[in-house]
């Protein structure tokens, strides 16, 4: 579903990834962990072309993101083609990023029929059922404002799969919260790797991890550094970076 091969990017003469090379399979969650300034959040904005590349390349089933190939050269596509591959790709970020001035509803149909050009009642109904699935029915006509940070992240995360995404990035989606607040989007989170979508899920939580992940990806200084199932890099690290970082944060 995601085929990363030899992705490189830097910031000027800083890079920041420097190779990297990952699988997530349809229906398969892959949580990322590594120590700040490692590449975590770029690897995701490069996955859905947030930011250009230097290097290597991004599939999602099978259609390289951001660009066409022609002959050895990589060429980025026009901006209608790049929103079209965006929508999707559902990203939830740490700071939730929902739009204050509307409500719930109008949050979650915005981009639906936007960019999807669906019919505002459909657009309503499936809202509604989204809003129902991550725990807030009856809070449609709320203003971001109005909710808790646990409440707006479940809201977050309704908006991205109102588009129907392939595959959804989350970037620490629950460092922002107050510890009383992670554990109602992670069973969020929980329930949409039961329904069998495919994510990448930067975050150390480690409990998400271990129940809802099938692969776990350590990244430290642009690279990865190890992966494998998250119970055995939990229980044993190979590399010494692995192991100096799990000890810090566990
Ligand atoms: P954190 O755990 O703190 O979120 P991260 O693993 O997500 O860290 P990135 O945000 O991907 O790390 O950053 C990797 C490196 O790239 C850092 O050294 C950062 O300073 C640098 N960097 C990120 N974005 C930019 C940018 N827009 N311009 C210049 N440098 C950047
Ligand atoms: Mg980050």
């Amino acid at each position: 579903m995601v085929r990363i091969r030899n992705l490189r990017k830097s910031y000027g003469a800083t890079p920041v990834l420097r190779g990297i090379d990952l699988d997530v399979a349809a229906g398969e969650v892959t949580c990322v962990i590594g120590p700040s300034g490692s590449g975590k959040s770029t690897l995701l904005r490069c996955i859905n072309h947030l930011e250009k590349i230097d290097s290597g390349y991004v599939e999602v089933n099978g259609e390289l993101i951001g660009y066409r190939r022609r002959g050895d050269k990589l060429y980025e596509l026009k901006d209608k083609v790049i929103a079209r591959q965006r929508a999707g790709i559902g990203m939830v970020f740490q700071n939730f990023n929902l739009f204050a001035h509307m409500t719930v509803l109008e949050n979650i149909i915005e981009a639906p029929m936007a960019v999807r050009g669906k019919p505002r009642d459909e657009a309503v109904e499936m809202a509604r059922e989204l809003v129902r699935r991550v725990g807030l029915a009856g809070r449609e006509d709320a203003y971001p404002r109005q909710l808790s940070g646990g409440q707006q992240q479940r809201i977050a995360i309704a908006r991205a799969l109102a588009m129907e995404p392939e595959v959804m990035l989350f970037d620490e989606p629950t460092s922002a919260l107050d510890p009383e607040l992670v554990g109602e989007v992670l069973e969020v989170m929980k329930d949409l790797a039961r329904r069998g979508m495919t994510m990448i899920v930067v975050t150390h939580e480690m409990s998400f991890a271990r129940e809802a992940a099938d692969k776990m990806v350590f990244m430290d200084g642009g690279l990865i550094v190890e992966s494998g199932p998250p119970e055995e890099i939990l229980r044993a690290p190979r590399q010494e970076r692995t192991k100096a970082f799990l000890s810090r944060v566990l």
